[in-house]
């Protein structure tokens, strides 16, 4: 019997610096900075669910009277991300009639590791953004409903939106302040980043615990209530304080 491990294909290849790729490698989506003329290349994009008791509850949750759940995550590609300073377009996208908003802020990782502790997870953070967790919420509930993985729901073309990262030497790290979305002008989402059931230096140690984290990452921290759904042609402007605001089109 052949064993197929040690046949000639590692060998026959050419060394590693000398391969060429077979058609150019993506470039990685990328954020501007603010104060900085260089941009912030991203990796993966994470997103913690539930993270707001108001927003748990919207969704049908049921409360957690007995003390927090542990978070949960699910991802977006990272080429999934969308953004930038001044008006975003983000496409429609396909085979939804239920395209919901959800504000959140986003934490941009400057460093990585794995197995961070609370005590210094902070110091793997570069910046902050304000973002848009898209979703499909309809394709989102069937997956629910049948038990299916939510990546179609929520990993989809644009799906992950963010505004200019704000670096921590400019803003700090907020975790108190107003976020809100309005649509058209009128106000959908006004919550408290106080209201968070799990904080960014837990989020970050948990994450860590579960993924090697790196420079490049950003997380979507959750949403808190009010998430709804949007048309063709719906301006948003979201914002969290002390971090900066967002403005998307819906094309
Ligand atoms: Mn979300």
């Amino acid at each position: 019997m052949r064993n197929y491990c040690t046949l000639t294909d590692k060998l026959t290849l050419p060394e590693r610096d000398a391969m060429a790729f077979v058609f150019p490698p993506h470039l990685p989506a990328a954020l501007p900075v603010a104060g900085s003329r260089d941009s912030f290349p991203v990796r993966r994009v994470y997103c913690v669910g539930r993270n707001y008791a108001d927003h748990a509850r919207e969704m049908g949750a049921a409360d957690q009277a007995e003390g927090r759940e542990p978070p949960f995550f699910f991802m977006k590609p990272g080429d999934a991300l969308v953004g930038g300073a001044g008006e975003i377009s983000v496409a429609y996208p396909p085979l939804t009639k239920n395209l919901h908003h959800e504000v959140e802020l986003v934490v941009a990782l400057g460093s990585g590791g794995a197995d961070v502790g609370v005590d210094t997870a902070r110091g793997l953070i570069f910046g902050y953004a304000v973002g848009l967790d898209l979703t499909r919420r309809d394709i989102q509930a069937r997956a629910k409903e049948k038990g299916h993985p939510w990546d179609m729901g929520k990993g989809f073309d644009q799906s992950a939106v963010a505004g200019v990262i704000q670096p921590v030497a400019q803003v700090g790290h907020p975790d108190r302040g107003r976020i809100w979305l309005t649509v058209n002008g009128e106000i959908r989402q006004d919550g408290d980043l106080a209201a968070m059931l799990w904080k960014v230096a837990d989020i970050i140690a948990n994450l860590s615990t579960l993924v090697r984290l790196a420079a490049g990452d950003l997380i979507y921290t959750g949403t808190p209530a009010g998430v709804g759904p949007l048309l063709p042609g719906d301006v948003l402007e979201g914002g969290v304080d002390g971090v900066g605001t967002l403005c998307a089109r819906i094309v």
